[in-house]
């Protein structure tokens, strides 16, 4: 009778504590950050699917034990204005919580996602409005505290302080504007937004790991590319030398702060400096973690994906 209903609530325990957990306290994600996103994505987009899909499966258990075919047979019957009399209150309370839930994640998400939006926008006009225009994309705020920070969107913005220009050498003030160009190239907000916005729907820890680490991940991954620009010691130093103001996340935080100084970047700024300075090549087994977490990736989300198609 429960033929799906089992396998996808399991899942949705499953992503929703222990993998979180386990995934948080992990050290390989630092030498594998686009894979380790990767991952943490599909534990999003696989705990969402099993959690709405979990409780459906619950409803349409009496018409039949399968999802998709026990969806069919209720659209059929809904089709024709009829309740199947093989439904009860039981039934009924999952599908209005697989409803509730399906219109508080996609709603908080496309308004999460307005308001970042907007906020962005606003901050990209202030900038434009107050600070001196460098090049096309980077505006120079006349404040003495050394901040630097990426205002991401179509038309990105870099923002640095003359704090900043005057606190780093010439390679660290190009290793910090390389990790800010990578935020903006690489649209790293879209990464995170959805996490932000997931967080905002389902404000409990396991959102509140997710956030926390792709952020993080984020920070690293704009962190190598500066790295290959500018390399290692220079941008080690500058994070050093402006503490965690040189990398301010492309999310809700950066995008609704009353103004770019105030954002500091939520990866402690001493384990990206311990990260730069202590970096091992990854070597032996070690390389293959990354294939392994994009294919548990793939796997993750073709799980419950199949659990509605099949
Ligand atoms: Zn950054």
């Amino acid at each position: 009778m429960f033929a799906d209903a089992w396998p996808l609530a399991i899942l949705a325990i499953l992503l929703a504590w222990p993998v979180p957990v386990v995934l948080a306290r992990a050290a390989w994600p630092k030498r594998h950050p686009r894979a380790a996103i990767a991952l943490w994505q599909a534990v999003g987009v696989a705990g969402g699917l099993s959690l709405i899909g979990a409780p459906l499966a619950i409803g349409v258990a009496p018409l039949d034990g399968h999802l998709r075919t026990g969806l069919v047979e209720l659209s059929r019957d809904a089709l024709r204005f009829r309740v199947p009399e093989a439904l009860g209150l039981g039934q009924e309370i999952a599908f209005a919580f697989a409803g509730v839930l399906a219109i508080r994640l996609v709603g908080v998400t496309l308004l999460s996602a307005f308001r970042i939006e907007r906020d962005l926008r606003r901050q990209r006009n202030a900038v434009d409005l107050t600070a001196e225009h460098a090049d096309r994309q980077l505006r120079v705020l006349e404040h003495a505290a050394p901040a630097a920070y990426c205002l991401p969107g179509t038309r990105p913005r870099i923002v640095i302080t003359e704090g900043t220009i005057s606190a780093l050498a010439p390679d660290e003030l190009e290793a910090v504007l390389a990790h800010e160009r990578a935020h903006a190239r690489w649209r790293h907000e879209l990464v995170v937004q959805p996490f932000v916005a997931w967080e905002s729907a389902l404000p409990l820890p396991p959102a509140h790991r997710a956030t926390a680490a792709v952020t993080a991940l984020v920070e690293m991954l704009a962190d190598d590319h500066a790295v290959r620009s500018s390399g290692r010691p220079a941008l080690a130093r500058a994070l050093v030398a402006i503490g965690g103001t040189a990398g301010p996340v492309p999310n809700q935080r950066a995008a609704g702060a009353p103004s770019g100084l105030t954002t500091t970047a939520p990866t402690p700024t001493l384990d990206r400096v311990h990260r730069l300075v202590r970096a091992v090549a990854v070597t032996g087994r070690e390389r293959l973690v990354g294939p392994a977490a994009w294919l548990a990736a793939v796997l993750l989300v073709a799980g419950p994906t199949w659990f509605v198609l099949r």
